[in-house]
């Protein structure tokens, strides 16, 4: 596809190969977590981005894992594999590696699979009796379980692989801001690894970051705009940011665009993670915005510092009548990170500080986030 100017349009369904420039842990030695910093120079591409936009990744999948499963069914690694409706073709080990989604077994996928075998268990799995136990059976296992426990398999490695869904691209939030780095984008990724039945279990886009993207390859990215998280159009407005862990990524962008901007809104930042010592990311950079007066204020808090647990929600109502006066005066408030937990509690912390400061009832207090809302000055960015 070519623009006006006759350039490629870079798309999701188009990326672009982005040289990797940095890539560097964030975490201290002795961290239990793995916290990636990537830059990427999209020089030549003519894309370009807002801050709170993310940027889409296409991973390649764990090469291990795909030779796990050559080892499994001892298929041909070279053997031609038709990968969509159009007809199109790709070395087995390569269509497993780049174009299959190998990590994550669907009910749909265990049920299809049961014509292919004869293993008694899986006919038992599938049947409309035992939903409750092929829902638990998906949860946490792959492709690679699936194979191991009901073979032998009567289908040719086409048919097995057709049962599989293509490998969805990963998004991140942009944690920089173009106008403070022409051409590059910055990352902060947080390295999924975790075991389940038996088996040490990697992320696939997050453990390909941080482990196989060296400075100097490339990697297929695309620009996914975010019409729902943005800086305010005036530079006059007060900002208040939650990012805890990779949660800070948009809030260094926010923060590099009004340093670049002179924007003369005030700029509050709550991060928080598990130590200090080794997981204050961009410690540095941050407490240097806070001299220069870009970030009016910065408050951490570290839930393993201490024997009782310190959340960014806990900051919030130690600051809570400082926060709601900076509401009261149009601030814009902004959530990023974890859907599950942090963003509820830092919502519900929100309703009992207008609540408590506002001298309000429930009910007004949640009208007034709602309100907040409605207006656009209450933006979440949350998974
Ligand atoms: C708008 C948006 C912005 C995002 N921004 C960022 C960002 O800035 N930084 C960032 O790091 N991520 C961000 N993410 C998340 C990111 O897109 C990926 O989901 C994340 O990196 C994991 O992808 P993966 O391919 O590594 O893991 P996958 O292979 O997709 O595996 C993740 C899955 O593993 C399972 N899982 C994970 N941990 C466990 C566990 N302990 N036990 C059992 N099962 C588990 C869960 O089912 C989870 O869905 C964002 C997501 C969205 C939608």
């Amino acid at each position: 596809m070519q623009t006006t100017e006759g350039q490629t349009a870079y798309s999701r369904t188009n990326p672009f190969q982005a040289k990797v420039l940095k890539n560097v842990n964030l975490n201290g030695a002795g961290s239990s977590k793995e916290t990636r910093h990537l830059e990427l120079s999209l020089k030549g591409s003519n894309l370009s981005y807002v801050p709170g936009d993310c940027l889409g990744v296409i991973p390649a999948n764990d090469p291990q894992l795909v030779s796990a499963i050559l080892e499994e069914t001892k298929w041909d690694a070279e053997q031609p594999i038709t990968i969509n409706k159009q007809g199109d073709t790709l070395p087995l080990k390569e269509a497993l590696t780049t174009h299959f989604e190998i990590t994550l077994l669907t009910k749909k996928i265990v049920q299809q699979a049961a014509s292919f075998t004869d293993h008694a268990e899986l006919q038992q799995l599938v049947s409309s009796e035992n939903v409750e136990q092929l829902k638990e059976y998906i949860d946490g296992r792959d492709f690679l379980d699936l194979l191991r426990d009901f073979g032998p398999w009567k289908a040719s490695a086409e048919e097995m692989l057709s049962l599989l869904r293509k490998m969805p691209p990963r998004l991140y939030s942009i944690a920089s801001s173009i106008a403070a780095n022409p051409e590059e984008v910055h990352l902060t990724i947080g390295a999924v690894r975790y075991m389940a039945h038996g088996r040490e279990r990697k992320g696939v886009c997050s453990v390909y970051c941080a482990e196989r993207l060296p400075e100097g390859d490339t990697v297929p990215v695309f620009i996914q705009q975010n019409k729902h998280f943005n800086l305010p159009e005036s530079q006059e407005k007060d900002i208040i940011m939650v990012g805890p862990g990779t949660g800070i990524a948009p809030f260094r962008s926010f923060i590099q665009e009004r340093a670049v901007t002179k924007a003369a809104g005030r700029a509050w930042l709550f991060f928080g993670d598990q130590r200090s010592a080794t997981d204050f990311l961009y410690q540095d950079e941050l407490e240097q915005y806070q001299k220069d007066g870009v970030l009016t204020r910065l408050d951490a808090a570290f839930s393993r510092d201490t024997e009782q647990k310190v959340y960014v929600q806990h900051k919030m109502l130690e600051n809570s009548k400082e926060l709601f006066e900076w509401l009261q005066g149009g601030a814009y408030f902004y959530i990023c990170g974890d859907k599950q937990h942090m963003a509820k509690d830092v919502h519900n912390m929100l309703i009992d500080i207008i609540e408590k400061e506002g001298s309000m009832s429930r009910e007004a207090a949640e009208a007034y986030l709602n309100d907040l809302q409605e207006q656009g000055r209450y933006q979440r960015d949350v998974y």
